[in-house]
């Protein structure tokens, strides 16, 4: 039987899901490309569920589907028994606690007791004010709690961010963090302990984290003089350090070849040019398994 996978059919996580499937070699076509289908069969092997982000803890939970794509922050809220496996460093946000502009309030530890918390997270705020040993009152709405203190629903929010530029907008201001989340790979209990099914999970999870170790890297080639082979050592820690190759016909030249951060290769490229070399070629890399 199929290994069933659900993952998001809208919202901030459904791109990235769709991304992560079709990097790891699943064709799977996107819900929007055919709005009322819930299901894609790829082969036998994985078929696909697409739904509410906020809906996949507890279908995997129930053992409805084997796995999924969800945040990080709707697992927690949930409190489900699934097991996070992978972390997918995509749909970074924090769920922050805020305040209006002219409250008085800078910190947690300023909150009034029995203040009016708006929030679509009332258990993961409940604990953080209990952890906090504050005693809040929880407002709990589905979505829009940047405008609730506006309406005099509430003294304070929490909501989920990225940059904070929507909390700005509304006259808010951050004064504490209740939790960082990703996109996260969950299973479930049951299914991870099946010889088959844990086996399909685990080969998965696998292949996951190869695409995750290859975000944000890139493939590097340059040819160097052979006397600044100590100096591109240094410059390029790379994995298990950079390989480096004879060039044929060119006794006193190297080929040097490394893995490097994307953010640092605009630099690497200055440095290598500094030293003589070229040929220098930047390449993406699909997966890297560690
Ligand atoms: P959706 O409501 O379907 O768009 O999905 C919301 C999920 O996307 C959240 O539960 C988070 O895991 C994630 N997310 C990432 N960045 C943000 C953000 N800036 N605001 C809200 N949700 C975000």
């Amino acid at each position: 039987m199929a290994l069933r996978i659900a993952i998001p059919n809208k919202g901030r996580l459904a791109e990235g899901s769709l991304g992560v499937l079709r990097q790891i070699g699943l064709r799977v076509a996107s819900a929007r490309e055919d709005d009322r289908r819930l299901y894609a069969h790829l082969a036998d092997k994985y078929s696909v569920l697409f739904v509410r982000a906020a809906d996949i803890p507890e279908f995997v939970r129930t053992g409805v589907v084997d796995c999924g794509i969800t945040g990080h922050d709707l697992v927690a809220e949930s409190g489900k028994n699934v097991a996070e496996l992978l972390d997918l460093h995509f749909g970074h946000c924090r769920l922050v606690v805020a305040a209006p502009d002219d409250s008085p309030a800078q910190s947690i530890g300023d909150v009034p007791e029995g203040a009016l918390v708006a929030t679509a997270f009332p258990n993961l705020t409940s604990a953080f004010f209990a952890k906090h040993a504050k005693h809040v009152r929880i407002v709990p709405i589905t979505g829009a709690a940047e405008i609730t203190p506006q309406l005099g629903v509430a003294d304070l929010i929490t909501d989920l961010v990225e940059t904070g530029s929507t909390l700005a907008l509304h006259r808010l201001r951050e004064i504490g963090t209740v939790l960082t989340s990703t996109a996260t790979f969950i299973g479930n209990p049951a299914a991870l302990e099946d010889p088959k099914r844990g086996a399909r999970m685990r080969e998965l999870v696998g292949s996951l984290e190869s695409v995750v170790h290859a975000q944000r890297k890139r493939y590097l080639m340059a040819n160097l003089p052979r006397s600044r082979l100590e100096e591109v050592r240094a410059l390029i820690p790379g994995v298990s350090g950079p390989t480096i190759m004879n060039l044929m016909g060119k006794d006193d030249w190297v080929a040097v070849h490394a893995v490097v951060s994307e953010d640092e290769v605009n630099g690497i490229i200055a440095c290598l040019k500094g030293m003589g070399a070229t040929g220098i070629l930047v390449l993406p890399i699909e997966r890297m398994v560690l």
